[in-house]
C-alpha cells in the first residue's frame, strides 16, 4: 500500500464496506495542514479496485494543490464509491457513505463529483454533517446555484482566459479573439456563453453532437470534428471535456497560442508542459484556473456572500498573472511555479 505509485505522502486512506447497502468506498485525505480535506465524491463503475484506488489518490492529492492555490482553509481529500451509479445508486447506499464520512469526525468534507447528484448528497447529509454544495444560493449573475459548482467554475475559467490573453497579446479583451472549446457540457457551455457575450469568435466540438449544435445555434459557434478541435488555428484552445487533452497525439497539432480550460489533468504527462513552452504556447495550470467550483462550495460551509465569492473566483486571474510573471522571470513553466507555490502553502496552516 505505502509503495503504491500514487500514495505520495497521503495522511489517511479509509476503506469502507457496508454489506447491507452494497457500499464499497474509499476516502483519501492527502494533506490537512491547511484544514480539513475538501473534495468531491465520485461514483463510477471502475474496471478494478486498483483503478478506483489510483483515482481517489490522484484526485485527493490534486485537491491539496487546488485548495492551497485557491487560498482555501482546506487540505486535499476525495472519495469514490465503486459501482455503476445508474444501477447501484440507492438512498441506503448514500446514507452508508454518509456514515463513513462522519466516522472521520470532520477531517474530510465531501461534495459533488461525477456520478453523484445533488439528490444523492441530500441522502448522504442525513447521516453526516460534513458535506457541502447543497445550499441554494444566487450568484451575482442572478443564476441560482444548488450544489452545482459549474457556474462558478466557468466564471473562473473565463477570467483566467482573460489573464492569459493579457499575458500573450497585451490586452485581456476577448472581443475578436478566436477560442476553441473542447466539450460544451456544464462548464464549457457557460464558458461559451460568457465569451460570446464578450465578442469572441467560438469554435466548438462535443461527442454529443446536439450539445455542439446548441452552442452553434445560441452563440454562432462553428462546429468542428471532435478529432481535430485541438488543432484549430485559434488564439485559445480550451479543454473542457476530459483529462489528458494535451497528449502524444495532440501536442504536435496545436496551433493555439494559449491552452486554458476547465478540464482536470490536462497534461497527459508532465513533460508536455515543457513541450508547450518550447512551442511558445502559454499554459494556464488546470487546477489554478478551474478552482471556481471548489471556492464556491467551500464558501457554502460558512456565511455565503455571493459578491464576496464572485470576487474570489475572479481573483483566479490575479493568481495566474502572478504565476505567469514568476515563470517568465525564473525561466520556469507556469505549472512548475504553481506546484511550488502550492507546496509552500501546503506546509503552512492557513491564516
Ligand atoms: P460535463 O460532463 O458536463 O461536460 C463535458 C462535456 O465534454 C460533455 O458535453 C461531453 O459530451 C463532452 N466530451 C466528452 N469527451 C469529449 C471529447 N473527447 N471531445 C469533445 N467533447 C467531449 O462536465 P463539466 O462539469 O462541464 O466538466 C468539464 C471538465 O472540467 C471535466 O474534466 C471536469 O473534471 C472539469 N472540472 C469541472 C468542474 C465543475 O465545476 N463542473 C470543476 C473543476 C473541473
Amino acid at each position: 500500500m505505502f509503495e503504491h505509485p500514487d500514495y505520495q505522502g497521503h495522511e489517511t486512506v479509509l476503506f469502507g464496506h457496508d454489506p447491507e447497502s452494497g457500499l464499497r468506498a474509499v476516502i483519501a485525505i492527502h494533506n490537512s495542514a491547511r484544514g480539513p480535506g475538501l473534495g468531491g465524491l465520485r461514483m463510477r463503475d471502475y474496471a478494478s479496485e486498483h483503478e478506483a484506488l489510483a483515482d481517489v489518490l490522484r484526485l485527493s492529492r490534486g485537491m491539496s494543490y487546488k485548495n492551497a492555490m485557491a487560498g482555501l482553509p482546506h487540505g486535499g481529500g476525495k472519495a469514490v464509491i465503486l459501482g455503476d451509479p445508474e444501477t447501484l445508486r440507492t438512498p441506503s447506499l448514500m446514507r452508508a457513505m454518509g456514515r463513513l464520512v462522519e466516522s472521520l469526525g470532520g477531517r474530510y468534507i465531501t461534495a459533488q463529483d461525477s456520478g453523484v447528484r445533488v439528490e444523492d448528497l441530500r441522502q448522504l447529509a442525513q447521516t453526516t454533517a460534513h458535506v457541502t454544495g447543497l445550499k441554494a444560493s444566487r450568484g451575482p449573475d442572478g443564476e441560482e446555484r444548488t450544489g452545482d459548482p459549474s457556474p462558478a467554475t466557468a466564471v473562473g475559467v473565463y477570467h483566467g482566459i482573460r489573464a492569459c490573453l493579457e499575458a500573450v497579446f497585451g490586452s485581456g479583451d476577448p472581443a475578436g479573439r478566436s477560442i476553441a472549446i473542447q466539450g460544451v457540457g456544464s462548464v464549457g457551455l457557460r464558458l461559451a456563453q460568457a465569451l460570446h457575450a464578450a465578442g469572441a469568435r467560438l469554435l466548438v466540438a462535443d461527442i454529443h453532437a446536439g450539445r455542439a449544435q446548441d452552442a452553434a445555434d445560441r452563440f454562432g459557434a462553428e462546429v468542428l470534428p471532435v478529432a481535430s478541435i485541438h488543432a484549430a488555428q485559434v488564439d485559445v484552445f480550451a479543454p473542457c471535456a476530459l483529462g489528458g487533452a494535451i497528449n502524444g497525439d495532440t501536442i504536435d497539432g496545436l496551433r493555439a497560442r494559449i491552452v486554458a480550460g476547465a478540464a482536470n489533468n490536462q497534461l497527459a504527462r508532465p513533460e508536455f508542459g515543457a513541450a508547450l513552452r518550447n512551442a511558445g504556447i502559454l499554459y494556464a495550470p488546470d487546477y489554478v484556473i478551474n478552482a471556481g467550483g471548489v471556492i464556491d462550495v467551500a464558501a457554502q460551509l460558512g456565511n455565503y456572500r455571493p459578491q464576496q465569492v464572485h470576487a474570489r473566483v475572479v481573483a483566479i486571474a490575479d493568481t495566474l498573472r502572478t504565476i505567469f510573471r514568476e515563470a517568465t522571470s525564473n525561466g520556469l513553466q507556469p505549472e512548475q511555479v504553481a506546484d511550488r507555490l502550492a507546496e509552500q502553502r501546503m506546509r503552512q496552516p492557513s491564516a
